[in-house]
């Protein structure tokens, strides 16, 4: 008999979440963009990336 999987299963197991060991609270992936005019040219850059942002720093991240 082949393996049934609910479609709650597979939402459960897409949304998987990342617990910080810190706080034990969840991580959460945010985009991030930052300008910064550092390089020597001081033309205006912005740079993406990911951050995981949980209760530890929070504040950090918004403010
Ligand atoms: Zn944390």
């Amino acid at each position: 008999m082949p393996k049934t999987v609910s479609f709650a299963d597979k939402m459960s197991k897409k949304a998987e979440v990342k617990i910080c060991p810190e706080c034990g609270g969840p991580v959460e992936n945010v985009l991030l963009v930052d300008s910064n005019r550092d390089n020597p040219k001081g033309t205006l850059r912005f740079r993406e990336h990911f951050v995981g942002v949980c209760k530890c720093n929070h504040k950090e991240i918004y403010g």
